[in-house]
């Protein structure tokens, strides 16, 4: 992509390229919009980090802490932002979404506040994008939800519900915590079964064995940090599980449409 280009959304103020990308594979075009936080303290490191050939990471979009946007990989081309990852049974996530860097230092930092100026403008692209491309509410997702083993990003402290508001992506009200019956690492049986087959309905990586392993402790970890961020610890509690269950309730009947 020449500098020239003009950017393909009108959120982004100007192209500014990185040679980090390739074709997308088996002919996919982009159905799903991964979210990151850079997790860097300087936005200007962060960005030229991803239009480093050595880096061989990238994103389509970046998102400055002020509003500003700029564009980095054309969409139609294949961005180096999800590594190694799954969602709904598929593993090239890169091949069938939009990444969007979101400046932010991230865990690193202390999990600061996004600016309003920020999200506003993550708002507006997000929903251009979803709009443009027919991306379903449910395939707007964190980074931490299609690779829960590796990523935070972009952590609990991402304000989920604006987007929501904005009628960008999938969420109901995190069902209230309180005390109660629990599922944590170690317990095995029935209801872990269950509680892995949700997890495994909703999208999430997750082999189903009836047993709390590491594994699914990630991915319940990963899910709070989405869907429930009051308390991110990686016990099942009632409101977890409630929570997950009003989501696959409130599921469009075809996600994949
Ligand atoms: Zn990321």
């Amino acid at each position: 992509m020449s500098p020239s280009l003009s950017p393909e959304s009108p959120v982004a103020a100007k192209v500014f390229p990185s040679p980090n990308h390739g074709e997308r594979k088996d002919g996919q075009h982009p159905s799903m919009i991964i979210l990151h936080y850079t997790g860097m303290p300087d936005a200007g490191e962060a960005l030229q980090w991803l239009c480093n050939p050595v880096s061989q990471v990238s994103a389509h979009y970046f998102v400055f802490e002020d509003g500003r946007v700029l564009q980095m990989v054309p969409e139609a081309r294949r961005a180096w932002h999800a590594g190694v990852s799954s969602w709904n049974g598929e593993s090239d996530i890169n091949s069938r979404s939009i990444g969007i860097e979101i400046a932010n230092p991230g865990h690193p930092g202390g999990l600061p506040p996004f600016p309003d100026a920020q999200m506003e403008s993550v708002v507006a692209l997000t929903k251009d994008i979803v709009t443009r491309w027919r991306i379903p509410a449910v395939r707007v997702l964190a980074h931490s939800d299609v690779a829960p083993g590796r990523k935070l990003d972009p952590g609990e402290g991402f304000p989920w519900e604006r987007l929501h508001r904005a009628g960008v992506g999938h969420r109901v009200a995190p069902a209230p915590i309180r005390d109660g019956r629990f599922f944590s690492r170690g317990d095995q049986g029935m209801p872990i079964e269950a509680l892995q087959a949700m997890l495994a309905m909703y999208g999430y990586g997750l082999r189903i064995n009836g047993t709390f392993d590491e594994d699914t402790e990630k991915v319940v970890t990963a899910f709070q940090r989405h869907f429930r961020p009051e308390r991110v610890d990686g016990v099942a509690d009632a409101s977890t599980i409630t929570t997950l269950r009003d989501l696959i309730a409130t599921r469009p009947a075809n996600p994949t449409a």
